[in-house]
């Protein structure tokens, strides 16, 4: 299968790239560098979509970027590298003469409204009340395209776990100097995926006729994962203690609050489509998937 990948050259993208082609299939990354098997965004506006049997979409500047401040400049770059992408992607989709096969989006869970206690499934409403979560529903409206030629899936994310990049890339110095800790009280639940299983279950969706509609991207265990939970398993995993909590006010000082949200509240959502679609996790639980980030 010939798999075009917005976005490809990222941390999620280079664990697909690296799944897809052991599976004997070729890749093209659409990016804004140059580089072998890659095209720009600009290629694709002007002459269309390369023949291609699926497309992918992992583009997205990273939104959790300490050294940008939250500002309305970032906030536009963090929407626009989404929607934009997406919306390029989907138009070159609905004009191609031979459309491709699927087409697969990668959002975040993030749609669902942060809670303590509710659960979430794919079928669940949300999209509707904050920056993040109508960023979704904008991303994941863009993507959709007239028709039932091309298989649509949508996958919502949660934070994705792995040793070369991602969330826990900021976390693993002071854990290992034993100075991390949960974040705020840690009572705020950890939705989150290992990277090998988010390249994955794109995989699955790309290869497995008859899967559409939204998959959410969070593995089984993870509705009873609270941030405390993540701090210890991960403290566990180093031999390091994992005791020193980091204050919300430090969270929201270094992020702003409309950001800080990601890391201070959290929802418990089940990968109840993933899982009915056959999709079998490499790492269910957190222990197996920490294990194999600090090995
Ligand atoms: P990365 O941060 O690794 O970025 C992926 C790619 O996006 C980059 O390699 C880059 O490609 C492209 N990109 C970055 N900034 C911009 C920009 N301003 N404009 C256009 N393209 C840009 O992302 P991940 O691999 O971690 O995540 C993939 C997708 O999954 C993203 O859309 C992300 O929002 C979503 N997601 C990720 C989660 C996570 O924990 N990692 C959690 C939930 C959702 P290039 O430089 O080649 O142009």
């Amino acid at each position: 299968m010939r798999v075009l990948v917005g976005g490809g050259t990222g941390f999620v993208g280079k664990a697909l790239g690296q799944l897809l082609r052991s599976r004997g299939h070729e890749v093209t990354c659409v990016s804004r560098r140059q580089g072998p098997d890659r095209i720009s965004w600009d290629e694709l506006s002007s002459f269309g979509l390369p023949p291609c049997d699926a497309a992918v979409n992992l583009a997205g500047e990273n939104v959790l970027n300490p050294l940008r401040r939250w500002d309305e400049a970032f906030r536009k770059v963090v929407v626009a590298s989404r929607v934009e992408t997406t919306k390029t992607l989907a138009k070159a989709i609905a004009e191609a003469e031979q459309p491709p096969r699927v087409w697969v989006l990668i959002t975040g869970v993030g749609y669902y409204r942060p809670s303590p206690t509710a659960e979430y499934t794919e079928e669940s409403p949300g999209g509707d009340f904050d920056f993040l979560s109508r960023l979704v529903s904008a991303w994941e409206a863009v993507a959709k395209i007239p028709g039932d030629v091309t298989r649509q899936v949508v996958v919502r994310s949660g934070v994705v776990l792995g040793k070369d990049g991602g969330a826990i890339s900021q976390m693993l110095w002071p854990f290992r100097l034993g100075l991390g800790g949960p974040v705020s009280t840690g009572q705020q639940p950890f939705p989150w995926i290992h990277v090998r299983d988010a390249a994955g279950l794109i995989c699955h969706v790309l290869e497995t006729e008859g899967i559409s509609g939204v998959l959410n991207g969070v593995s089984p265990t993870s509705p009873a994962t609270s941030n405390a939970d993540f701090a210890r398993e991960l403290g566990l995993a180093l031999g390091r203690p994992a005791l020193l909590p980091l204050p919300s006010w430090v969270v929201q000082g270094i992020l702003g609050a409309e950001r800080a949200v990601m890391l201070l509240e959290g929802q418990r959502v089940l990968p109840t489509r993933t899982l009915a679609s056959g999709y079998h996790f490499m790492y269910p639980d957190l222990p197996s998937a920490l294990k194999e980030i600090v090995s």
